[in-house]
């Protein structure tokens, strides 16, 4: 499979543009044009992950991290001061990178956390913004099916556990069509009345383009009306972090017995120790401090991230969700292996997609 058709597949599983404005992700390094056919999955690109690619045979590294988060002028290596872009480039190797575009989907890295800590009823701490839109199409009544159908295919119309949700209303539409022109109903020259829908569709817009493109091709008007508005509501879909609740209240000794057992982590540090019995949870893998106003708001009990500072745990004091900081390594633990489920289901047989053995941690105890 063309590379080209690798990063699509992946972009639309894992909605990059909706998080690119925050992030580095997507295809980092490489050519669109090579072929691809095995792949590795990693958490993070290192050397020994280059030379596994190389070894099995794979062109692609897929990895949760970006190796490239800010922007940089120049890419020189050197024995004090390898790049490890470099090294890969050197090897001829593709990366791509799924960061947080890993982190806003529901079976993502957050829901997962949630999940393995024993959380139910589960939703996303901090829904995204402005990821929503509506499109209105005029079509003739005889096409109002073919449309509808071609559209939800495309998948516009999913509202929670929904599919194919749409709203359509008749009326009258009038145009005049021109010289030159072709229309499906009517004559050139002459002035036309023909009873149309107004169908309407909600989409995520990563998908509105797609379904627009099918739109337009179940369409039968030479040029179609309608319409992309965008919208204010948030998406069920797509968000940072989790919140649910545990089953049973847990005394905070025995929540935390669990979470360092979940999260392979020998201590855990917290904000301040808990009074009550624990029940709400939120979690936020990675460096999610920032979502702890969220974590409060929705009152969760307790808040668990990881890259947690000194003077966020001092603000956090006097608030009723306990802050905690399992690690940001920690709270990433399951990330390249849910990547890699993913990947497996997007290819199936056609490319082969292989888990890499080498897991960097940033830091060791010692
Ligand atoms: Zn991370």
């Amino acid at each position: 499979m063309k590379l080209s058709e690798v990063v699509k597949k992946i972009s639309d599983r894992l909605p990059v543009e909706l998080v690119a404005d925050q992030d580095n992700v997507g295809l980092i390094l490489g050519d669109y044009d090579d072929e691809c056919g095995k792949m590795v999955v990693a958490y993070e690109l290192n050397a020994g992950v280059i030379d596994e690619a190389v070894k099995s045979g794979s062109n692609l590294i897929v990895t949760y991290h970006t190796p490239l988060f800010r922007a940089v002028k120049s890419f020189t290596t050197s024995s004090s001061r390898p790049d490890i872009l470099v090294q890969a480039a050197r090897r001829l190797l593709n990366v791509y990178a799924v960061h947080t575009a890993l982190d806003v989907v529901q079976d993502g890295i957050n829901f997962d956390l949630a999940s393995r800590l024993g959380l139910k009823n589960t939703k996303y701490l901090s829904p995204l913004p402005d990821t929503l839109r509506k499109i209105v199409v005029f079509v003739p009544q005889d096409h109002l099916d073919k449309v509808r159908s071609a559209m939800s295919r495309g998948g516009a119309g999913i509202i929670g556990n929904y599919s194919e949700c749409a709203f359509a209303s008749e009326g009258e539409g009038s145009f005049l069509p021109g010289g030159g022109s072709a229309p499906y109903i009517g004559t050139p020259g002459k002035r036309e009345r023909a009873s149309e829908s107004r169908l309407e569709m909600v989409v995520e817009k990563s998908h509105a383009g797609r379904v627009v493109r099918a739109m337009l091709e179940a369409h039968p008007y030479e040029e179609v009306a309608y319409d992309v508005y965008p919208l204010l509501n948030t998406s069920a879909n797509y968000g940072f972090g989790a919140i649910g609740e545990l089953e049973e209240k847990m005394v905070g000794g025995r929540f935390f017995g669990m979470v360092k057992k979940v999260l392979g982590q020998t201590l855990l540090k917290a904000s301040h120790v808990v009074e009550t019995e624990v029940r709400r949870v939120a979690v936020c893998a990675g460096s999610g401090v920032s979502f702890y106003g969220d974590a409060v708001r929705e009152r969760a009990d307790i808040f668990i991230t990881g890259d947690v500072k000194h003077h966020d745990f001092r603000e956090s004091m006097l608030l009723p969700t306990v802050l905690v900081d399992a690690t940001h390594r920690g709270t990433e633990r399951f990330a390249a292996g849910i990547l890699h489920r993913i990947m497996n289901e997007i290819f199936k047989d056609r490319v082969v997609v292989n888990l890499s053995k080498y897991e960097y941690d940033s830091a060791v105890i010692v």
